[in-house]
């Protein structure tokens, strides 16, 4: 029986990322309240967070500071955009953090409200730039199949995932699909990570060729891909790539939206992996996802050649209303504070390894193929025969079926296809991991009584 709000929610919501038609039946799950790592639905059940909301709540649900720093901020100033020149504290004072803690040398930052305008912007900026400096062929940008950089038109097209694009009439031409690094699924049988990361290199190489190197802008690629599966890379890989893209002037782009700010166990993805990031995009755990916030963080190559444009043109015509939105800076900063202060990086460090421990005691599981992380982040692929590797037929619904069985033993997961993703808040402790596994483990018996 379908409660009230279940009912009212079906006569009213189009949901983001929901098999529309099964809802009608199904309903939602209604949370009403979060704190610390735990959230609670409508009935009082708690559950402890797997996923950190989507991989954003760092600090958990009731961060007292976040809350009443967004609070003054209200009352202070609630709203000042940045357009023509107009500033602010906030927004100065974040950019001087941002600068500071940035993995590789920043000269400047763009702010905006979500990942995918952040992603949007990297191609116009990309774009732009090669306007400017008069090689208006130079425009391709590659990204990776199974990558997941938004989804405006512009940030759906570098995604590489077919929702994404099926019926939408997407990708945009000029954007280009390179292979996907994951060497349980991709490898050659006996080839080693170094020898896959050297073929996904040449084969990035080849494609470039292809197109002709001069008319390729820049590649873009997460540290660890989320949406695709929780998948880190294989040894060596962003050496590799770096050496093609240095080799053909092609800008980097890093989208650190997951893993920047400590989910790798360094402040970013492109530290722990050793990315040749020319420039970044942030969000979600840059406010621990307590306001909508976004960040290009750009070198001074690409900046000096802005500022030479619009000597030209004059204004740089691009902006969201909320870039900038003071609130947002204000709780990034303090949220920054925060990771600072609780040495949320080292923190990452020590519990990491109980939850690397038990992620991949996980592949004892008869169900399981896979199961590797890094830092707090972790994907585990569910298989019909862990021999062969052969996958159960999709629309069996194994890893959305484990992640709902999780849900009764009262844990919140994210299933991509049959890949289940482990994101939980940075703050968890040791207990709290151990029984965030726990609870998986017994869904997993759960799901294989059933799939049988
Ligand atoms: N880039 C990455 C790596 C992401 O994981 C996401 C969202 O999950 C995005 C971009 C898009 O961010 P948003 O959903 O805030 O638009």
């Amino acid at each position: 029986m379908l409660s009230n709000l279940a009912v009212r929610d079906i006569e009213t919501l189009v949901h983001p990322y929901t098999n529309l038609a099964a809802h009608r039946e199904t309903g939602p799950l209604v949370l009403e309240s979060g704190k610390g790592v735990y959230v609670y639905d409508s009935n009082g059940k708690e559950y402890l967070e797997g996923m950190a909301g989507l991989w954003c709540t760092a600090l958990g649900y009731s961060n007292q500071e976040l809350i009443e720093t967004a609070y003054e901020q209200m009352k202070k100033l609630p709203f000042q955009h940045i357009f023509g020149g107009r500033s602010h504290d906030p927004a100065i004072e974040l950019a001087e953090k941002l600068k500071e803690i940035a993995p590789v040398p920043i000269s400047k930052v763009f702010y905006g409200a979500s990942g995918s305008d952040a992603n949007d912007t990297q191609i116009k900026i990309v774009w732009y730039m090669n306007n400017a400096l008069g090689r208006p062929q130079k425009k391709k940008i590659i990204s990776r199949l199974k990558g997941y950089h938004g989804v405006t038109v512009a940030s759906a097209s570098l995604t590489g995932l077919p929702n994404n694009h099926i019926d939408f009439d997407l990708p945009l031409p000029g954007i280009l699909h390179t292979s996907c690094p994951h060497h349980y699924r991709f490898a050659e049988p006996g080839e080693s990570e170094q020898d896959f990361s050297s073929r996904m290199a040449a084969e990035l190489e080849e494609m470039i060729l292809r197109e002709g190197p001069d008319t390729v802008a820049a590649f873009i690629a997460e540290p660890v891909m989320g949406a695709g599966g929780a998948i880190t890379p294989p040894a060596g890989y962003f050496e590799k790539i770096n050496a093609v893209l240095a080799k053909y002037d092609i800008l980097f782009i890093a989208d650190e939206v997951i893993t920047g700010f400590g989910r790798t166990g360094n402040m970013f993805g492109t530290t722990t992996y050793g990315l040749a990031a020319d420039t970044l995009s942030c969000a979600k755990q840059i406010t621990s996802a307590y306001f909508p916030l976004s960040a290009v963080m750009m070198n001074e190559r690409v900046y000096e050649v802005l500022v030479d444009q619009s000597r030209k043109i004059g204004t740089f015509g691009h902006g969201n209303t909320y870039a900038g939105h003071p609130v947002g800076c204000a709780v990034a900063v303090k949220t920054l504070e925060i990771y600072q202060r609780e040495r949320i990086v080292e923190h990452v460090r020590s519990v990491s390894p109980t939850f690397l421990r038990r992620l991949t005691k996980l592949e004892e599981h008869p169900l399981v193929g896979e199961a590797r992380g890094v830092g707090m982040i972790g994907g585990v692929e569910l298989v019909r025969d862990k021999a062969t590797k052969a996958s159960f037929e999709i629309k069996k619904g194994v890893g959305p079926k484990s992640v709902l069985f999780a849900q009764q033993e009262g844990l919140i997961l994210r299933a991509m296809g049959d890949r289940v993703a482990f994101c939980p808040p940075l703050i968890m402790k040791e207990a709290e991991i151990e029984e965030m596994f726990d609870r998986y483990e017994r869904a997993l018996d759960k799901t294989l009584a059933w799939a049988k």
